[in-house]
């Protein structure tokens, strides 16, 4: 993670290599990392900056401009930054700091300024880094009006995905990254389920949508991913550049996984056979208005709600029989409660879903 390349021996050297390699830097698949012929995000001038924004009152402050006392230097120990000025920043060698607590899915905000004067080019000017989880860095570097290669730019997923446009304030500027961040999922053996995946507004506009990292962060390595702990320490860079960060705050969210596209279990809690579901198909109408149109295919007891069948029988709601009068619906929170005549024969329906209650005699 460490990544060495303020050395001019290896600017050097990278750069031969840059040019020897150049026409076989784009792949089948997409890009090779820290390829210059990648073509630049292109530059947008962002609205005018407007003070600290405020945490939200479930924000875990992590920086409020007055003490580290959230954080602490990686190799143990007080975290070695200067604070003044409401701000933090970087103290060149003395190593990424991290927060004392983990997180994995989270919002993160995190105010940023580069030095002022602009010292350096390329990887070399204003560099720093948020490490989600210690893994996953949103690149921080002085990006205006200095050109590196593109993933790894301001708000480029390093080494991976430049940044949708260039929206960097020039040095000494306060800049905002307001980040959401879905941690990777591993299987028992290890495997991985789900990649992480990171959505960024670099000063308001959007920078990453929603970007999957093909592995932890890395210099001149692909590093596959090795499952890990589902919480672990945010972490900023010491790239040896004095970088600003003032007003960090996280939100943790629900660390469950996206909600699935197949459908939940259809199995109905009891069975009734085709001819006594073949009782409660008809329409049911009260005021001239349908209310809804029972119809039965195989096993299965279908409703069509208020004639709204446009996207044919797949669009209505499959009924799950819990008795012979309750049944519940299939993919909206509601009951669907028949009545039954003397002979056991549906003969009206009253549904209860999305906060209305209603009731019709079946039509004759
Ligand atoms: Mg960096």
């Amino acid at each position: 993670m460490t990544t060495p390349y303020g050395s001019t021996t290896l600017v050097l050297l990278l750069g031969v290599l840059l040019l020897a390699g150049d026409a076989l830097a784009q792949t089948d698949e997409g890009w090779k990392a820290h390829d210059f012929t990648r073509p630049r995000p292109v530059v947008v001038t962002p609205g005018p900056a407007t003070g600290p924004v405020a945490p939200p009152s479930d924000a875990i402050v992590l920086f409020d401009g007055t003490d580290l006392s959230k954080w602490q230097s990686v190799n143990g120990g007080a975290a070695p930054w200067k604070v003044e000025g409401g701000y933090m920043e970087t103290v060149a060698g003395s190593g990424f700091i991290q927060t004392k607590q983990a997180f994995g899915d989270v919002q993160l905000h995190v105010e940023w300024a580069a030095p002022v004067p602009a010292v350096g080019s390329g990887q070399g000017r204003g560099n720093s880094g948020v490490f989600l989880m210690g893994h996953y860095e949103i690149q921080v570097l002085d990006s205006y009006e200095n050109d590196t290669y593109p993933d790894g730019q301001a708000a480029a997923a390093y080494g991976q995905a430049p940044p949708l446009v260039n929206v960097a304030r020039p040095p000494g500027e306060w800049q905002t990254y307001d980040i959401i961040f879905r941690r990777p999922h591993f299987a028992p053996d290890g495997s991985l389920k789900e990649p992480a995946r990171i959505t960024v507004i670099h000063n308001g506009v959007l920078v990453q949508d929603h970007t999957a990292y093909w592995g932890p962060t890395s210099w001149l390595q692909h590093l596959p991913y090795t499952s890990h702990a589902p919480r672990l320490p945010l972490i900023l860079q010491d790239h040896d550049n004095p970088v600003r960060f003032r007003n960090i705050w996280i939100r943790e969210l629900d660390q469950t996984l996206p909600p699935p596209v197949s459908p939940p279990p259809a199995e109905p809690i009891v069975q009734l056979d085709p001819a006594t579901l073949d009782g409660y198909v008809g329409t049911y109408q009260a005021g001239g208005t349908t209310l809804g149109r029972v119809f039965r295919e195989g096993n299965a007891l279908y409703i069509d709600l208020f004639n709204r069948a446009q996207g044919g029988d797949a669009a209505n709601q499959l009924l799950l029989p819990h008795s012979t009068t309750d049944f519940s619906m299939h993919w909206t929170a509601g009951d669907v409660t028949f009545t039954l005549d003397d002979a056991g024969v549906p003969s009206a329906i009253r549904v209860v879903a999305a906060g209305f209650d209603l009731q019709a005699p079946k039509a004759e």
